[in-house]
């Protein structure tokens, strides 16, 4: 099966429908979203409609989603991104509501695992590092693991033949093979799609990705969209004019 992987698209759906639009093309049947479907974009119920609708679909809710359906506390929230919150509440439909409330921040599948943050803290820890990654190895029991969360196109995994140390790196548009154990199941190995709504690592076009099971690899599609349209929409809902700013740096 070919998957399209998405996450964090943080109700922006001029970047969600150009993604889903170039991984339908490459003959995806099945479809992973790790996350984080509203806050900061002034679409939520777009974003939800379309993704409610797409087939084959393992899906999670992030912190976002869960502070959109008091499930999480604000506290830790910076201040665009309450703001952000708080608009959402207001403008989502009640059948989105409780869809985002039906969902769990981590589910394994008997293909896959996915965790928004990382299979220990599912809605608020980062993985960012090879130290998070060894740690969380002994939770997950069906490889790979798919994250978001962080925003960043990463893949963590351990080297082959010296197990002890874990290969981490940005994702960038190429083909990786992903470890297989013995009678080909596939071995630890952690990925982050990079984020739909709003990248983070310099570069503006939204991020997605494709896994084919079958071949056991994964690879990173960048895909441009309408950043001006976007920052439109963000002004005239009356969000933060830094969540509009943002979206053109990729930050
Ligand atoms: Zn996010």
């Amino acid at each position: 099966m070919i998957y399209g992987v998405i996450s964090d698209v943080h109700s922006n759906y001029e970047a969600l429908s150009a993604v889903l639009d170039y991984l339908e093309d490459l003959g995806v049947g099945g479809w992973i979203c790790c996350g984080d479907l509203v806050g900061y974009g002034p679409d939520p119920d777009a974003c939800l409609d379309r993704i409610r609708a797409l087939p084959n679909l393992s899906i999670i809710c992030g912190n976002h989603d869960l502070a959109v359906v008091e499930r999480l506390e604000l506290d830790w929230f910076n201040q665009y991104a309450r703001a952000a919150v708080m608009w959402t509440r207001e403008h989502l439909s009640p059948s989105n509501r409780a869809y985002l409330e039906g969902l769990t921040a981590r589910i394994e599948t008997p293909n896959f695992t996915l965790a928004h943050g990382t299979p220990r803290n599912p809605p608020e820890e980062y993985l960012l590092s090879p130290l998070q990654f060894r740690d969380n190895v002994a939770l997950v029991n069906k490889w790979p693991l798919f994250v978001g969360h962080s925003h960043m196109p990463l893949l963590f995994r351990f080297v082959e033949g010296s197990p002890d140390q874990v290969d981490t790196h940005f994702l960038e548009d190429k083909e990786e093979s992903l470890p297989r154990l013995h009678g080909g199941v596939m071995g630890p190995v952690a990925l982050n799609p990079g984020s739909v709504g709003q990248p983070r690592d310099q570069d503006n076009r939204a991020s997605c990705g494709l896994y084919d099971s079958e071949k056991g690899t994964f690879r990173v599609f960048r895909v441009p969209y309408d950043i001006s349209g976007v920052q439109a929409k963000i002004r005239a809902a009356g969000l933060p004019e830094y969540l509009a700013l943002r979206l053109a740096y990729g930050q």
